[in-house]
Parts: structure tokens; sequence; C-alpha cells
């Protein structure tokens, strides 16, 4: 069964979530509220802060969850 995924993005970088991976450590949105609020629906808001604070904190989740790749360099597996 595919790993179910969810994107978010804005002009330069797209996080993708894997909520079955997600392990809710609260990492993500401890650090940085403004883009990650689990009480809020979408609960990753891309204009919340600039990308490179976005990457900083996506690299800090602990289950790999959340990832990004950059709009500029789409993956293979996306053409
Ligand atoms: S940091 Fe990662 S594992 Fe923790 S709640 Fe966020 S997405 Fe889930």
């Amino acid at each position: 069964m595919p790993v179910e995924t969810i994107k978010y993005a804005n002009k330069e970088v797209t996080v993708v979530w894997k909520p079955n991976t997600c392990i809710h450590s609260t990492l993500c949105w401890k650090g940085l509220l403004n883009v990650f609020n689990p009480r809020e629906k979408p609960w990753i808001k891309m204009d919340g802060a600039d990308t490179e604070k976005i990457i900083d904190q996506v690299k800090k989740c602990p289950s790999g969850a959340l990832s990004y790749y950059l709009n500029s360099e789409v993956p293979a597996d996306e053409t």
C-alpha cells in the first residue's frame, strides 16, 4: 500500500507530510507555530515564515514524516 503524502507549497519549496509516519512528537509546531499549527486547517501554512525557516524546521522532524524539495528541483518520481 503506498504511503499517503500531503503536499504544501509556496513559490520556492514544497513540504511533503506523511501522516502515517508522523509520531506526533510536537517538535515541528512547537518550533514554528506560524507555519505548523495542528489546531488549524490546513495545519501547514506555507506563508507563515520564509522558505529558509520552513526548511530548517522540516529538517528537525525526528520521524521523517516531513520532508521537502525545492520547486526548481522536482524529484524524479514527480515527472
Ligand atoms: S516533527 Fe515530524 S513527527 Fe513531529 S509532529 Fe511534526 S511532522 Fe510529526
